[in-house]
C-alpha cells in the first residue's frame, strides 16, 4: 500500500467488481403483455423494472412501476392496453453491460435517476440489437455495498 492513502486503495478495490459477477435476473416481458399482466408480473417476480423484449431477447424498452401506476391511475382499459404503448423505448435506454466496472453502472443509475438498467450483450450480426442478459438495480448496489462493509 505504499504511497497510497487508504481512500485510494477501497476506491481501487471497489472498481474492481464487474457487472456481470454482480447481476441479477432479468425479469422480461413481451410488447404485447396487457398492463395488467405487467403489474402481476411486478408483484409475482418482486422487481419494480420489467424489460421489454421481442424474441431472442433483444431489447426493446423499460418499463417502471411508476409508468405502470401512472396508466393504471387513469382511465384506460388495462387489461386490452399493452405496455408496447407505456414502456420506455430503445434507442433511449440506459443500459451496462457484464464487463462494465459496478461503480460506472451505479453511476449511471444516479446520473441518470433511474432504479434498474438492462444488462446487454451484442448480438453478433446486428450492431443496433442488444441481447438482454441480467438486471443490474439500486438492490445490487446495496447488497454491494453491506458485502464490502462486512468483509474484513
Ligand atoms: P419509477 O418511475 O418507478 O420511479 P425509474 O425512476 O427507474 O422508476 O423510472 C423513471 C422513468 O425512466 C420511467 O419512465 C422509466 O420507463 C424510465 N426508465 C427506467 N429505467 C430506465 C433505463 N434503464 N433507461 C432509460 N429509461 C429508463
Amino acid at each position: 500500500y505504499s504511497g497510497k492513502s487508504p481512500h485510494e486503495v477501497v476506491a481501487a478495490k471497489i472498481r474492481r467488481f464487474k457487472v456481470g459477477e454482480l447481476q441479477s435476473r432479468p425479469v422480461v416481458v413481451g410488447e404485447a403483455t396487457s398492463i395488467h399482466d405487467a403489474i402481476i408480473t411486478l408483484f409475482l417476480e418482486d422487481v419494480g423494472t420489467l424489460f421489454v423484449a421481442r424474441e431472442g431477447g433483444i431489447l426493446e424498452g423499460v418499463v417502471s412501476r411508476k409508468d405502470l401506476l401512472k396508466i393504471a391511475f387513469g382511465t384506460g382499459d388495462i387489461r386490452n392496453l399493452p405496455v408496447g404503448v407505456i414502456m420506455t423505448r430503445m434507442p433511449n435506454i440506459i443500459t451496462t453491460s457484464p464487463e462494465e466496472p459496478a461503480w460506472e453502472a451505479a453511476r449511471k443509475l444516479v446520473l441518470h435517476e433511474v432504479d434498474a438498467l438492462p444488462v446487454v450483450e451484442p448480438v453478433a450480426d446486428n450492431k443496433n440489437e442488444l441481447r438482454v442478459v441480467g438486471r443490474f438495480s439500486k438492490t445490487t448496489v446495496a447488497r454491494l455495498f453491506v458485502e464490502i462493509g462486512e468483509r474484513r
